[in-house]
Parts: structure tokens; sequence; C-alpha cells
């Protein structure tokens, strides 16, 4: 068992699946939630380890953590709150939140010592994808940056560190750069989106696993690529509005897996297909980093 104890606020779908990564790798955790059913229901799924769970009524029983996981809803005021709260009643805590989309330096705003705060993001399902961005801000002390990766990788996670914050990170901005363009094909009339996802499922995408776009690119040859960019690059989608495809979909209430339709229609058992699929393969590529000695090949 680690005596180092990890707090976690916020129990939702992504809380729930850190908090499990945490029990899981023989920590002690301290949860906080609103909603006592997620309490419940996390603790009915961890019997053998509840000696290992405390449940939190109030912020202030965290301050014994070592690290805090802040992982409430998306709101900046909500977070900044939570956060101010957090500098106060546990002061020596470093604190990581998994916010997808504010940097560091936003966060630590409600901070006396903005020091101790960092972006630790986490990818959806967090027991199952082994990466995490760690994402410090301008005044975020390199020690703790330090303790937050290695925290990482003893939860069984592969961390990368940002050289310094940027909107999105890493991810989540090839992600946007891939999806404008991909979208951009099936709204100009060029394919749909079933030929889109197979070509990347087909071409791209088994590439990129096995050494990512810029090692596909420096292996293919720097002139191919060169050329490729110098035609391409102005001729891609440079659009700043959410796509039109999008943007009906969700007007209607079509938000896709969590509502049974989205650009695809998604019944259970293809959407459990889908997840145990992804499940395999995020495995298959943990295994393929671990046989090569390191995770940045
Ligand atoms: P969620 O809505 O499923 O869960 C949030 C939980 O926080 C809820 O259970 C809510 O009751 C609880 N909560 C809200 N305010 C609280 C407070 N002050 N104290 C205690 N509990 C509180 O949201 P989620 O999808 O798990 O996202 C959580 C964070 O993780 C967000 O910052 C999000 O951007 C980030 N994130 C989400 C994903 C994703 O795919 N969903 C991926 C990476 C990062």
């Amino acid at each position: 068992m680690n005596d180092t104890i990890i707090g976690i606020i916020g129990l939702g779908l992504m809380g729930e699946s850190i908090a499990d990564a945490c029990v899981a790798s023989g920590y002690r955790i301290v949860l906080r939630e609103d909603r006592a059913e997620r309490i419940e229901a996390f603790l009915a799924g961890h019997p053998a380890t509840a000696d290992r769970i405390t449940i939190a009524e109030d912020v202030r029983e965290l301050s014994s953590c070592s690290i805090v996981i802040e992982a409430i809803v998306e709101e900046l005021g909500a977070k900044l709150a939570l956060l101010g709260e957090l500098d106060r009643v546990a002061p020596d805590a470093v604190i990581a939140s998994n916010s997808s989309t504010f940097m560091p330096s936003e966060l630590a705003s409600s901070l006396q010592d903005p020091s101790r705060l960092l972006v630790l993001h986490f990818f959806n399902p967090a027991n199952l994808v082994p990466l995490v961005e760690v994402v410090p801000g301008p005044q975020t002390d390199p020690a703790h940056t330090e303790t937050v990766r290695r925290f990482a990788v003893t939860i069984g996670k592969t961390p990368v560190v940002l050289r310094r914050e940027i909107e999105g990170f890493i991810a989540n901005r090839i992600q946007a750069a891939v999806l404008r363009e991909g979208y951009s094909l099936v709204e100009t009339g060029v394919a749909s989106p079933e030929t889109v996802d197979t070509v990347v499922r087909l071409s791209l995408a088994p590439r990129w696993v096995a050494c990512g776009p810029i090692a596909t690119a420096d292996l293919g040859g720097l002139d191919i690529f060169a050329a490729l960019t110098a035609r391409l690059f102005p001729r891609l989608d440079a659009g700043i509005e959410t796509p039109g495809i999008v943007r009906e979909h969700v007007d209607r209430g079509e938000l896709g897996g969590k509502t049974g339709a989205g650009i695809y229609q998604w019944p259970p058992e293809r959407r459990d297909a889908v997840k145990r699929d992804m499940a395999d393969l995020f495995a298959f590529a943990a295994e393929l980093a671990e046989a090569h000695g390191q995770a940045e090949r």
C-alpha cells in the first residue's frame, strides 16, 4: 500500500475512472463529490478497497492530501471558487486540474500560491487510456510538475510534460485540426462520414500508433512532405466556426453515443463493441511502447 493520500474532487465520468486508477495502484484516496448517488455507486464498485477510500463531506477534509486532482464541471467560475477554497484549506497539496480547456495560468488566478497548480489532463476513460498530458503554467514550480509526472507513472500512465501551456494542450489541438478537415470533406461533398473514418482507420491511424504523424512523415521522406504541405496547406479548410454538420445535430439533441444517435446511429451493442475495440487497441499501443523501451520513439 502507498502512504501518499490522493484527493479527488468531482466523481463524474472522469473523476470516477481516475479514482479507480488510484485505488487500483494502492493509493489511499479522499473523495469529494456533491451527488450522493455517485459516491454510493463508487463504493459499491470497490468493496475490497473500501478501507482506503475516505468520503469527504467538506473540502477541508482534503488537508492531508499530497496531491489533489480537481475533476468537477468545466465551468471556470465553479473551478475558481473550488480552487480558491482548496488553496486555503490544503496549503501543502499540489493541485492538479483535469480541465480540458482552461490553462493553468487561468486556474491559478484564484490561488495565493500559483506555483503549486498545474493541469494533469487525463483522457476518457482514464483507467484505460495510457497517456496523460502534464501542463505546467508559467508560475508552476518545476518540482511540483515532477511530483505529478512521477505520480502519473505510479498509476500506470505514460505522462508527457508540455514545455509551456497552450490552449487545447497537444491532443485536442491535433484532434481539432483533423476534425476541421474531416468535417469539411463531408460538407463540401467529397466523401461521406463513413468514408472519411475508413480512410483514417485503415491508413493514417495505424501508422500513427506505430510512430506518430511527425515520425511517419520523416520515415516517408521529408522531400515528399515538403511538397505535400506546400501544395495542401493553402488549400485546407481554415474555418473558425463550429462546422454546420456538428451544430445541426447538437441543435436537434442528437449528441452521438450518449443519446443513441449523432452523425451515426449508436445502438448500445455497437457502442459497446467500439469501446471494446478501443480497449484492445489501447492495450496494444501500450504494449508496443513498453516493448520498445520508451513511449516517445
Ligand atoms: P461530469 O459532469 O461527468 O462530472 C463532474 C462531477 O463533479 C459531477 O459528478 C458533479 O456532481 C461534481 N461536482 C461539480 N461541482 C462540484 C464541487 N464543487 N464539489 C464536488 N463535486 C462537484 O464531468 P466530467 O466529464 O467527468 O469532466 C470533469 C472534468 O474533466 C472537466 O474539467 C472536463 O473538462 C475534464 N475532462 C473531461 C473529459 C471527458 O471526456 N469527459 C476528458 C478529459 C478531461
